[in-house]
């Protein structure tokens, strides 16, 4: 489910991206993507459009989910209640690690 968070440190507002493609509120996103049939073109465009959001989703910690902040780039705890929690940075860095290990992506 999408949900509207403020980050704390920034100020930037929006709505996290969803976690696939199918639970997007977005139709025209969803027309976007019924024309592409190659599943690695499908891919890219939900990377694509996942980057330019708002907020991107970066996987869990300890059970809470995790969202990077696109505009400072500060990692958030988003809380199906309340406000979104910046993480420690001691504890973001080992997040990011393990996230470029898995992914091999920039966190
Ligand atoms: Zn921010």
């Amino acid at each position: 489910m999408a949900k509207t968070i403020i980050c704390p440190v920034c100020n930037n507002s929006g709505s996290t991206s969803p976690s696939t493609i199918f639970e997007a509120d977005d139709l025209s996103l969803k027309d976007a993507v019924k024309t592409l049939t190659d599943e690695k073109e499908i891919r890219e465009y939900i990377d694509k459009w996942t980057d330019s959001a708002p907020f991107s989703s970066r996987g869990t910690f300890q059970g809470k989910p995790v969202w990077k902040c696109n505009k400072c780039g500060t990692g958030l705890f988003v809380r199906l209640f309340g406000k979104p929690q910046a993480i420690p940075s001691k504890i973001l860095q080992d997040l990011r690690n393990e996230w470029e290990l898995r992914t091999g992506k920039p966190f």
